[in-house]
């Protein structure tokens, strides 16, 4: 029933092939390791015509779970030189399942210069569109264009000028369900560049005119699991905070615990804490009407999303999160609403990362760029690299190119890609995770923000890190990690969702094994890519330079790393 578009960028060609039935039982994540792993040289270039761009729905795309239609973007990373998933909302998954298209893989290089976007007409035909109007557009100016020309009910997948340029820190954003802007970023390890480099601007999705029925095995089954699904969902006190604040709510707890990054990573506490704080947050969400308990896809029940305005109720941006605000905000020693969500305005519309971004404007601080705190030095930077400066195209290369340039002796990366928003020393299984995940420095590959556990403590936080990636990695492949929270602990309800969706029989064991065969994937072909054991390490000043709100270090040896993901 599911069927992939290949898209030949050297040949200019676009065939469907119905997806493989040996791919049946993978999604998102997942499917992505499958194929990379099978079909992708390891050591290749990945902005060359070896590596693949793949864009995948979940495994429970199609169905009417709610929050399953998370998209997965992956391919060989240019910023970490290994395996890559980036995942994202929005409305592209949903327009992506009602046509019955499982994955649109990008392969090849072109041999011109000429621009191209993917269009998914209304009847599901799909075909390759002359997009040379289209180049050196940013993403908002792009989506508007395209919805003038088709309506505005199409899903734009897209890239901005930075992914054009081949960026390494450049994103693909897609169309937000609430705000109908594109402000849903696939935001880490540089994949825009490599639709970049096979020249294809966008994807358009038009509405598809009749919804693809999903074959479910058994359906009572799967409706019964759904509702208890729901319902715990609605009830687990983590979606609360979630649906009245949204993520920006991490803060408080951050702020004071020493996780907040604050100054490139100082570890000092951040004075003006108030001005970042969840309450604060929801004053600045009144100005000008903007919103917060919003879905960035339908059929949400968590709606953690939100619409910022200007106080004359202009729009600013939109899926305004706690990872943009503490990066671009504390790390920067920037405690200025209206400046971060600027900034996030002008990196969604350039199509850059915020989180590369902060930690790169960061890094500029501490080099003595710019002050300290200097919001619109900070957006100077920015704006050199939208215009393609000397300076700004090595900004574009990432932190880690950054930093090494300009001699700053603390970048806050691993595997070249910058830390989230969490300090190691005081979430030392986060810091577990950073070093081991195939995908770099990613707090979505296992965050270890667990209530009950003293996170400055080494005390478990092997297992701790080892599950969460797991846990992580499944959600990766069938639907939002803010969803799956529930899923996960829900032993008596997951398996039949399995079971009524897909058929066979389900343990939780066996859906757990998903996210784990997933990162056994990813670790072999970074294996072959060339990582070692010591690529599995956080820089230097983490074990050395202690935490001044605990007096924390990251202390794990080699040896302790090395344990965890040994599945
Ligand atoms: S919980 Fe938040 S991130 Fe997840 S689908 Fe809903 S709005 Fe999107």
């Amino acid at each position: 029933m599911f069927r992939i578009l290949k898209v030949d960028a050297g040949a200019k060609t676009l065939v469907e092939e119905e997806l493989n039935s040996a791919y049946r039982e993978y999604g998102g994540r997942g499917l992505i390791a499958k194929i990379m792993l099978a079909e992708v040289n390891p050591a290749c270039d990945p902005l060359g015509a070896e590596n693949k761009l793949i864009i995948c729905t979940g495994l429970l795309a199609g169905t009417s779970v709610p929050m399953a239609h998370r998209l997965s973007v992956g391919g060989k990373s240019p910023l970490t030189g290994g395996i890559k998933e980036a995942n994202v909302g929005g409305t592209a998954a949903t327009a992506l399942s009602r046509h019955g298209i499982k994955m649109i893989v990008l392969e090849g290089l072109p041999k011109s210069e000429e621009w191209h976007f993917v269009r998914v007409a209304r009847d599901g035909s799909a075909e390759l569109v002359a997009a040379d109007e289209y180049a050196g557009l940013n993403n908002y100016q792009l989506h508007g264009k395209l919805k003038e020309r088709y309506g505005d009910d199409i899903s734009v997948i897209s890239i901005g000028t930075a992914g054009e340029r081949q960026y390494k820190n450049s994103t693909l954003q897609v169309t937000d369900a609430s705000s109908g802007h594109p402000s849903r970023a696939a935001a880490r390890g540089g994949l825009g560049a490599v639709m970049g480099s096979k020249k294809i601007k966008a994807i358009v999705i038009e509405k598809s005119e009749a919804r693809q029925a999903f074959p479910y095995a058994d359906k009572d089954l799967f409706e019964k699991a759904k509702k208890a699904l729901v319902q715990r969902t609605l009830d687990n006190p983590l979606s609360h905070g979630l649906m009245e604040v949204g993520t920006a709510a991490t803060t408080n707890v951050s702020g004071v615990t020493g996780m907040l990054p604050v100054r490139n990573f100082s570890g000092t506490f951040f004075d003006k804490l108030d001005s970042v704080s969840a309450e604060a947050f929801m004053q600045r969400l009144q100005v000008g009407g903007g919103r917060n308990k919003e879905g960035c896809q339908a059929g949400c029940i968590i709606k953690c999303s939100n619409t910022i305005n200007d106080a004359e109720g202009n729009y600013i941006t939109s899926g305004f999160e706690y990872e943009t605000i503490a990066l671009c905000g504390p790390n920067c020693d920037i405690g200025d609403f209206d400046a971060i969500a600027r900034i996030d305005r002008l990196c969604d519309d350039f199509g850059i990362d915020t989180m590369e971004t902060g930690c790169t404007i960061a890094v500029c601080m501490e080099a003595g760029k710019i002050p300290w705190g200097d919001s619109e030095a900070a957006i100077g930077l920015i704006r050199e690299m939208m215009e393609g400066t000397e300076f700004g195209m090595l900004l574009g290369q990432g932190t880690e190119a950054a930093g090494k340039a300009l001699g700053v002796s603390r970048i806050p990366t691993v595997k070249g890609q910058s830390m989230a928003a969490y300090d190691p020393r005081n979430l030392k299984g986060t810091g577990l995770t950073y070093a081991t995940s195939p995908m770099g420095a990613d707090h979505t590959a296992g965050l270890t923000l667990l209530p009950g556990v003293d996170h400055a403590s080494k005390t478990a936080q092997v297992a701790i890190s080892s599950q969460l990636q797991a846990i992580s990695a499944v959600a990766d492949c069938v639907m939002c990690l803010f969803g799956w929270f529930t899923a996960a602990t829900a032993p008596e309800i997951t398996p039949d969702l399995f079971a009524g969706a897909l058929g066979g029989e389900w343990t939780f064991l066996r859906v757990y094994g998903i996210g784990a065969e997933t990162i056994m994937m990813e670790k072999a072909f970074n294996t072959a890519a060339g990582f070692t054991a010591d690529s599995d390490r956080l820089p230097g000043f983490f074990y050395t330079d202690r935490s001044a709100v605990t007096g924390s270090t990251f202390d794990f040896s080699p040896e302790e790393i090395a344990q965890v993901l040994n599945f």
